[in-house]
């Protein structure tokens, strides 16, 4: 590199500026990304001098960063990709090279490249050194994907400046805190709906791990949380909870993981261990086996029984549950599916149910799937958040009878009963608090959500041809919506992308061949989560 760069690195943890104060201040600063902290401490290794940022809706992104940068470094998922893109191009504007990260630079690399000089699909620190070497616009963007994910990754204390500046914006950080770190990537599963399926199991340097759990220890606190970001921890159980006990620390950790990870012998070790958060995927009632899912064969009551009293057992051992399910797909029909997510909302009271809509974000195995048989069709990225929309046509569904069963649920588990049973479930002081919190926030606003768009469909015939097929162009509303969303940014995003037909304009020019889906290799589509783990 000839002169020392000046590299911006902004991580979106949010796309809205209303989220509220909660939300904002207690919630979101949990969940700042590692690589974009990653990219940090490779840039600054070269030399550069780095300034980064995590937006929680409520930064003055015009004055987060000076006004020299040489690149910026822009990581979202596709509920923030349009702040990304309208701020993409005012860097441009300004001379500023811009690089997107993050999910939805592997979700959707070839329409980002039209409006980003780089797209980072999986990312390590050669990718990154490239960028830093080229620095360069690039009128479509240059797509780098490495070969594979990194074999090791910059520790708790290389990223320490980072993670100090993103906890800074948490108010609650005396009571609780999180520090983010990853001992695996992909997943030996196969879950067909999941981004991490197709990319092979891989641990991390276990030195390098325990030496960062001291690392924790040492700078914040032995009462800090060490979240995992694993897309499935504990993969290697035995081996991830040696390594916590080798370490000599009684930090507090969280974690996601299959159900069937999730023993009483398991629970046990993690308990002694300190875990305090654990989200486990049931995802759904059928298809899933060993996951925490049933078959149809089976006496399904009996079978959202057994998987309660599972979620209890966890509960007696780890105090703050989520439960994680999608609705939606193609094993769902009728009524039963959400009859019994209900049942199970009663029967473990005291966990917080997750709910997402089916949604492609193609490159998962089941993109492969709807894209051969053509059951997606366009809707603005910004609406892809597993609530506000989904863009993918129902094989068991008429549209308003799935909107009405996911309303009922959602009414379900935010009921002022539900909430109230949850707390008196939960034993421990603040889970309580943040249960309830999250209920009255999230919870109600993923209900609003649901019941907007149910009536949107009634009101506007564009929503159901759009859904259909019959037309191409989403519906205007959308549009609508996010200008409100973007405020004063709208006028940054790119003319194209305000309107229906100039979204599907791009998306025709800039993403022809979307076969780019990674695909589980023939011998890994076997797999389930219990095959995976006799395998080790
Ligand atoms: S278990 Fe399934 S959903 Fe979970 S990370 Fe693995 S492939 Fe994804």
């Amino acid at each position: 590199m000839k002169k020392k760069l000046r590299v911006g690195i902004l991580d979106f943890l949010t796309n809205k500026t209303d989220d509220g104060w909660f939300e904002s201040r207690v919630m979101l600063p949990n969940f700042a990304s590692i690589m974009p902290q990653c990219v940090g401490v490779w840039a600054e290794e070269q030399g550069c001098e780095v300034f980064y940022e995590t937006y929680s809706g409520r930064e003055d992104l015009d004055r987060s960063f000076p006004g020299d940068l040489d690149v910026v470094f822009l990581s979202c998922f596709s509920r923030a990709s349009f702040l990304a893109y309208a701020l993409s191009e005012r860097f441009r504007a300004a001379g500023v090279v811009t690089v997107l990260g993050g999910p939805h630079a592997r979700s959707f690399a070839e329409h980002a490249r039209g409006y980003f000089d780089y797209v980072c699909q999986l990312t390590d620190k050669e990718t990154i050194l490239s960028i830093l070497r080229d620095c360069s616009h690039h009128e479509r963007g240059v797509v780098l994907d490495a070969k594979s994910q990194p074999r090791s990754l910059p520790g708790v204390e290389s990223r320490a400046r980072f993670i100090d500046a993103n906890l800074a914006k948490h108010a609650g950080r005396k009571f609780f805190r999180t520090i983010p770190m990853i001992g695996s990537l992909g997943c030996p599963y196969s879950c067909t709906f999941c981004v991490d399926a197709p990319v092979p199991y891989q641990t991390l340097p276990y030195a390098e791990l325990v030496a960062d759990l001291r690392f924790v220890r040492s700078r914040y606190g032995e009462d800090t949380c060490v979240f995992w970001h694993d897309p499935n921890f504990g993969v290697r159980f035995d081996e991830y909870m040696g390594l916590i006990e080798a370490s000599g620390t009684r930090l507090m950790h969280g974690g996601e993981s299959s159900l069937s990870l999730l023993g009483e012998k398991n629970l046990k070790r993690m308990k002694q261990n300190r875990w305090v958060v654990q989200v486990p995927g049931i995802e759904s009632w059928y298809g899933f086996h060993g996951k925490g899912a049933t078959s149809r064969s089976g006496a399904a009551r009996d079978n959202v029984r057994r998987v309660a009293d599972h979620v209890n057992l966890i509960l007696s051992y780890v105090p703050y549950v989520q439960t994680n399910f999608v609705f939606g797909l193609d094993d769902d029909a009728g009524d039963e599916p959400f009859e019994l997510t209900k049942t199970f909302v009663d029967l473990a009271p005291g966990a917080f149910p997750g709910y997402s809509l089916v949604t492609d974000f193609q490159n998962s195995p089941l993109s492969a799937q709807l894209a051969a048989a053509g059951r997606t069709f366009p809707v603005p990225f910004p609406f892809l958040d597993n609530t506000a929309a989904m863009n993918v046509r129902l094989k068991n569904y008429g549209l308003r009878a799935f909107y009405d069963h996911v309303i009922g649920v959602q009414k379900h588990t935010w009921s002022a009963q539900a909430i109230y049973r949850r707390a008196r479930a939960n034993a421990d002081r603040i889970v309580k608090v943040v249960n309830v919190a999250r209920a009255v926030t999230e919870g109600r606003w993923r209900l609003g959500e649901y019941e907007k768009t149910r009536a949107w469909m009634d009101a506007d015939p564009s929503y159901l041809r759009s859904y259909s097929g019959a037309q191409r162009e989403p519906p205007r509303r959308y549009f609508d919506v996010l200008e409100r969303m973007l405020g004063r940014h709208w006028e940054l995003l790119p003319e194209e992308l305000k309107t229906p037909s100039g979204f599907v304009r791009s998306l025709d020019r800039l993403a022809p061949a979307r076969a780019s889906a990674r695909l589980i290799p023939e011998e890994r589509l076997l797999a389930r989560p219990q095959d995976a783990v006799a395998e080790k």
